[in-house]
């Protein structure tokens, strides 16, 4: 196990990179500690599987380096890095039984017969597939083959990190909340270095105690899930995490003061900087109906089961709240409140407001 530091990391794909646009990773600099749970979370096409690839050595990055416990591995070949990746689709061999498939990596390493089967017999039973062990893994289910997929991750205990690559991909959606929070009690258990990656909040919020959050090659915010859900540092982050997403209102600014649609908003602390394009942001668990406020007329009301979600507008500008007990019908006026305490402003994306405890 170790400390990962990742260092003015950059990456093209292309062989001569010129703007911005034409790197996959744009720079990251990152530090791993050693034992931690962490989730790698963004959309589709961000460069998660790349930074993942190039921490195990399947690529080599444009620029930058990566030390591990900070002894430069940058140019060092997977085999040496001490790493476990298990990739979205299930890497196993078919015509050899789940134990020999579990054995695979710990044999390969010259381990003795004795411990391997203590570890086979140990990670067959964190993953309840114990009875199927002296079964030929092409006759096994796709849940059942990424599991052992997962198995031959965790196997090896002197690995530096483990990484999983968005594993729950085959996974069938009833037995996927399980493998979700088994991964959880396996991090427990094993105490390895584990980098999760996935597009699905749910399953990095569960499973991590932090969270890096990445758009578009670059990282945008890391934090533990409260934090993320508390304060945003990016509109993305905003959007992205929590169901429904934040609010993010386009609203005005002038010298401190905050307005939308015309109607003034107090933000939660001081407003920093000036310029650029201004939203605020607002969470629709701190949205509420009241008696004064934002004028608003009701366009939806969904109801997604212990609450509602109401959804405004404010002139032109959509909002949703989401509210327990009594809700307005469509059509109806009403008015809404702003936590503001959780009312926050956005500058060119970026959080500007500060408080100052
Ligand atoms: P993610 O895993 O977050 O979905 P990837 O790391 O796979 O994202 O991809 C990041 C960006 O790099 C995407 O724009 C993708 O199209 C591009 N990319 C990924 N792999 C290659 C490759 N082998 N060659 C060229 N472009 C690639
Ligand atoms: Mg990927």
């Amino acid at each position: 196990m170790a400390k990962i530091t990742l260092k003015n990391l950059r990456h093209s794909y292309l062989p001569n990179p010129k703007g911005r646009e034409d790197f996959a990773l744009k720079e990251i600099d990152l530090d791993w500690q050693d034992g931690g749970a962490y989730a790698l979370l963004g959309p589709s096409g961000c460069g998660k599987s790349t930074l993942l690839n190039i921490i195990s050595g399947l690529l080599h990055p444009s620029e930058g380096a990566i030390l591990f416990d900070d002894k430069d591995v940058t140019h060092l070949p997977p085999d040496q890095r001490n790493i476990a990746q298990v990739f979205q689709f299930p890497v196993i061999y078919d015509t050899m039984t789940v134990y020999d498939n579990l054995a695979f990596p710990l044999r390969n390493r010259g381990v003795a017969a004795a411990r391997v089967d203590e570890r086979v017999r140990e990670i067959a039973e964190m993953l309840e597939v114990t009875e199927m062990l002296g079964t030929r893994a092409s006759h096994l289910s796709p849940d059942n083959k990424q599991k052992i997929s997962m198995g031959r991750g965790l196997v090896r205990d002197d690995v530096n990190v483990v990484m999983f690559d968005e594993p729950l991909t085959v996974i069938d959606p009833h037995l996927k909340w399980k493998l979700r929070s088994k991964l959880k009690e396996l991090h427990q258990r094993v105490k390895a270095t584990m980098i999760y990656v996935t597009h699905d909040q749910t399953e990095a919020l569960t499973f991590a105690d932090q969270v890096v959050v990445m758009q578009d090659g670059e990282v945008v915010q890391i934090g533990t899930p409260v934090e993320l859900f508390e304060r945003p540092q990016h509109t993305f982050v905003g959007h992205f995490i929590g169901s429904p997403g934040m609010n993010v209102l386009p609203a005005a600014e002038d010298k401190g003061k905050v307005s939308l649609n015309g109607q003034a908003i107090a933000v939660e602390g001081k407003v920093m900087g000036a310029g650029g394009n201004i939203q605020l942001g607002i969470r629709p668990e701190f949205v509420s109906l009241s008696d004064a406020g934002l004028q608003a007329r009701v366009r939806k009301v969904s109801d997604i089961g212990r609450h509602c979600v109401v959804e405004a507008m404010v002139g032109d500008t959509s909002i949703k709240a989401v509210v327990e007990g009594e809700v307005p019908p469509q059509g109806a006026e009403i008015h809404l409140a702003f936590r503001q305490d959780q009312t926050r402003l956005y500058r060119d994306g970026w959080l500007a407001t500060e408080v100052t405890p």
